[in-house]
């Protein structure tokens, strides 16, 4: 007797919470992730060191990988100017602002030319991008005399002015790898970014096998800043086999989306068997914040969406499994319907 009520109580309690799962589902929801991906991971390379253009871009390029380079336009780059200015852009690369010198600043005045001037070049390189990026001091480098996470809030402002996002600020961790670190260790953070439904960010220096120079510096700073090529192809490939559910993509682009989901909300205005009209609202600037946001269309009744229009434009519905719809759709507020 007491094993059938327990029998009907654990039917009763599925029933409940199928339902429930039933009617989630049955509205959209905006992605985690663009794409519907699982995560999403930034390569980021600093310092336009010699092996980026020799390896790295020719590696990232074969396999479809767009990059975020942290370049120094005043060290290190006349050899390869014209590959950094024409060519990196042209591939869908982004380029971030790493400060003209590398060598940071005495003063505001020259703090002002050190950020100011990368952007500039990176707004004239980037025609069709708004003026949003990402910034990174210089490694060690001193501003006013201090550290940048302790310079004075001048210098801030000086990042603030140009729309740039200040991956020091403490909000934005990133592994940073080297020969010291196992390909176990970096595939292990992969994985974890995929089930934790993450961001992972990991930059890099030189890609190559280590100098006299890089031996110096790992005395003298402590540091390892060179991981080997062959981890790194490891490393891409481990990518590449999963990359149906990572979304790689330039740093910019990931802070972006994620700035947006994290502010936008979706309500719901109307639903009839034929159609669902909801209002999306976000708190972020379109003229800074323009990624695209995916939509998770349901499938009420085994029915396929066909259409999205947000407010009066019509967008594309892509199927990506038997049962899963989505579409991309502006990071403005709006109304958005779905059609079936
Ligand atoms: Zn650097």
């Amino acid at each position: 007797m007491r094993k059938i009520f327990y029998m009907i109580c654990l039917c009763a309690q599925l029933l409940f919470s199928r339902t429930i799962f039933a009617q989630v589902d049955q509205l959209p929801k905006i992605a985690k992730w663009y794409n519907n991906y699982d995560c999403a991971i930034s390569l980021r390379f600093d310092d336009n060191d010699e092996s980026h253009v020799n390896f790295v871009i020719p590696l990232l390029n074969k396999y479809g990988f767009k990059a975020t380079f942290m370049i120094n336009p005043g060290r290190n780059y006349e050899k390869h100017k014209d590959f950094w200015e024409s060519q990196v852009p042209q591939m869908g690369h982004r380029w971030g602002n790493h400060t003209w010198h590398h060598k940071g600043a005495k003063n505001p005045e020259e703090a002002e030319y050190e950020i100011g001037e990368v952007s500039k070049l990176i707004w004239k390189l980037y025609p069709n991008e708004n003026k949003l990026n990402v910034f990174a001091s210089g490694g060690g480098e001193e501003w006013g005399g201090k550290r940048w996470s302790e310079a004075l809030p001048i210098y801030k402002e000086i990042v603030k002015k140009y729309h740039l996002i200040d991956l020091y600020d403490g909000k934005h961790p990133a592994i940073s790898l080297n020969s010291d670190y196992p390909l176990q260790g970096i595939k292990d953070k992969i994985d974890k970014a995929i089930s934790e439904k993450n961001h992972q960010a990991f930059m890099f220096h030189k890609v190559g096998s280590k100098n006299l120079m890089d031996y110096a510096r790992k005395i003298i700073a402590g540091y390892n800043y060179t991981i080997e090529e062959e981890k790194f192809l490891k490393m891409i490939e481990y990518l590449n086999n999963k990359r149906d559910r990572i979304w790689v993509a330039p740093l910019v682009q990931i802070l972006k989306y994620q700035s947006e989901y994290e502010t936008s909300k979706l309500e719901l205005v109307k639903k009839s068997p034929d159609k669902i009209a909801m209002r999306l609202k976000i708190e972020t600037d379109l003229n800074l914040y323009d990624q695209e946001l995916t939509l998770v269309l349901p499938t009420p009744h085994n029915r396929t969406p066909v259409k999205v229009i947000q407010n009066a434009t019509e967008l594309k519905v892509f199927q990506l499994t038997d049962s899963k719809y989505i579409s991309n759709i502006k990071p403005i507020n709006s109304e958005v319907q779905i059609l079936y």
